[in-house]
């Protein structure tokens, strides 16, 4: 969370506080408010609720550049990814890849050592990792950065006016970036069956025997791995029939084999019918496929079922916030039904990445303080799943070009045909990309070795409305893993060379053509 700094936000999108037209609106809207109906001034430019991922990137971005800023925080700053979510579920995935390679040391020709994982030891690094970062989103460096930091549980008292604590903060602008926490199925028993959420299962200091997963999205599907190769038994149920249900089957199919041979056992297509137990004994209730019931006995149950935007006792209705089905309603630029109000990251109900609450700020800056209300989200998002092998996507995948009818061309490359895979025996996987009848990209996605760096190259392309054939003639380093990205958009170039193409080129250039 480094990288949500105020200064890298300053210095990477502030270029058009050089253009005098905004300096000037700058200096109107700081300098010279302009008095609506002889109301009292706002306290603050911008309150923020919610000190994570989103929130702190507006505090910051906000008071660089000059505005009067507030954040309101619950519990403490750093939000879901520092503390319960991205850093310790990345730092467990690396101690847990680490004894995976010990044991399979003899796939690189060397002698396997058994790992030996101490999970109280593995959760201390992880604690490490966070209480190293935690300083660049701690109250000191906000309150340095001239934010004022107000700990405490508030609500909308009024369209305008937040009050926390007794406290009365009026703002021109609101922004809710209060998250999300994970969802708890109403399900028989579970009310008094212990278990464990990402907000609890980074405090483990026990062993964990064995460890039942409700949920195979990405969440569910990194913790069983990593939690499998710290030595417990795992099994994952879900009620979908494959595991990683937003990605395409080929993909997921992956994956799913790399966890399925480490071990871990599904039960997938049931549904968990109750939860009964006590602690170092908990039991799951299932309904499997065929409709026989089962039950799964594990030391321990981990909830991994969704994540619930936080949006309750927030007084929205007093402040002319209208929900729908618990979600926010705000338009494509991020602006509730109050116009003065918007809402970001994990709380506006869209992508629930750190890199979308991040991007969200952006706009929410942009929008508030410089009036550019053209200001949209990208819709080029991408994702990453950091199992291993990780499965990155970004922009449409051929199941949804399929569901929504759109004309496309789908063009897969295997890892096991690039040569740094095969220097390092990791050949699992493809990258695969989806085109319109014409070339210009729609979608990629890769399953595989580094994947989720991999998908940058493609995150630009898409950006940019590029065309495959715009990364065959990109020159990439050999031997790199990156060199998938240009050898899978060859496969579309590949596909024109029709055998009358062909024999035309041959025509044309006068060539003898390959010996039969
Ligand atoms: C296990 C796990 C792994 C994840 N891994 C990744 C990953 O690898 N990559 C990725 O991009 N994303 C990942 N995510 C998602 C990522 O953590 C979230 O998308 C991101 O934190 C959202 O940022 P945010 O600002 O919307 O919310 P948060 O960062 O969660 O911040 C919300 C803040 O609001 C506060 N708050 C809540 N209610 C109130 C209130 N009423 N008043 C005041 N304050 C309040 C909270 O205490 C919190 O500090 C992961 C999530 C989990 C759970």
């Amino acid at each position: 969370m480094g990288d949500i700094l105020g200064e890298r936000f300053v210095a990477a999108d502030l270029e058009p506080m050089r253009d005098p037209h905004v300096e000037h609106r700058l200096c109107v809207r700081f300098a010279h408010p302009v008095r609506r109906h002889r109301m009292p001034k706002p306290e603050f430019d911008l309150v923020v609720i919610g000190g994570g991922a989103g929130g702190l990137v507006v505090a910051a971005g906000g008071a660089a550049l000059g505005a009067r800023v507030a954040v309101v925080e619950k519990h403490k700053l750093g939000g879901d990814c520092l503390w319960y979510g991205c850093v310790p579920s990345k730092t467990l995935l690396k101690s847990a890849h680490i004894a995976h390679n010990m044991r399979h040391a003899d796939r690189w020709a060397l002698a396997p050592s058994p790992p030996q994982p101490d999970l109280a030891r593995v959760m201390e690094r992880v604690a490490g990792v966070i209480r190293g970062i935690e300083p660049n989103d701690s109250p000191e460096r906000f309150r340095g950065l001239g934010v004022d930091v107000i700990f405490g549980n508030g609500r909308f008292v009024g369209p305008d006016a937040f009050e926390v604590d007794g406290r009365r903060l009026t703002a021109k602008t609101f922004v809710i970036a209060t998250g999300s926490r994970p969802g708890v199925p109403k399900i028989p028993g579970l009310d008094s069956t212990p278990y464990l959420t990402n907000e609890t299962v980074f405090d483990l200091r026990e062993p964990v025997p064995s460890l039942i997963v409700v949920g195979a999205g990405p969440i569910g599907s990194e913790m069983a791995q990593a939690f499998r190769r710290l030595g417990s038994e795992v099994t994952v149920v879900d009620i979908a029939t494959q595991i990683l249900p937003r990605e395409d089957p080929d993909l997921a199919a992956v994956v799913f084999s790399a966890l399925e041979a480490e071990g871990i056992r599904f039960c997938l297509g049931a549904s968990v019918t109750g939860f009964a137990g006590r602690k170092g004994d908990v039991r799951v209730h299932l309904r499997l496929a065929d409709g026989t019931p089962t039950e799964l006995a594990g030391s321990h149950l981990l909830l991994a079922a969704g994540r619930t935007a936080n949006v309750d006792n927030l007084g929205l209705d007093v402040a002319g916030v209208a929900l729908d089905r618990g979600r926010i309603v705000a338009n494509d630029g991020l602006r509730t039904t109050n116009p003065n109000i918007y809402a970001i990251g994990d709380a506006a109900g869209g992508y629930q990445f750190t890199h979308v609450a991040e991007h969200h700020a952006g706009i929410v800056l942009r929008q508030a303080l410089f009036r550019m209300w053209w200001a949209k989200p990208s819709p080029v998002v991408p994702w990453c799943t950091f199992t291993d092998p990780e499965l990155a996507r970004v922009g449409l995948s051929e199941t949804e070009a399929k569901q929504r009818g759109v004309a496309h061309r789908v063009y897969r490359f295997g890892f096991d045909e690039i040569d740094r895979a095969r220097a390092e025996s990791e050949t699992e996987g493809f990258a695969k990309i989806v085109t319109d009848p014409k070339g210009r990209l729609l979608g990629a996605a890769i399953v595989g070795p580094h994947a989720g760096e991999l998908i940058a190259e493609y995150v630009l392309a898409l950006s940019k409305g590029m065309n495959a054939k715009d990364l065959t003639g990109v020159i990439h380093a050999y031997p790199t893993l990156a060199q998938i990205n240009r050898r899978v958009a060859d496969q579309r170039l590949k596909e024109g060379l029709t055998p009358t193409a062909k024999t035309w080129i041959q025509r044309i250039f006068g060539l003898r053509g390959a010996r039969a």
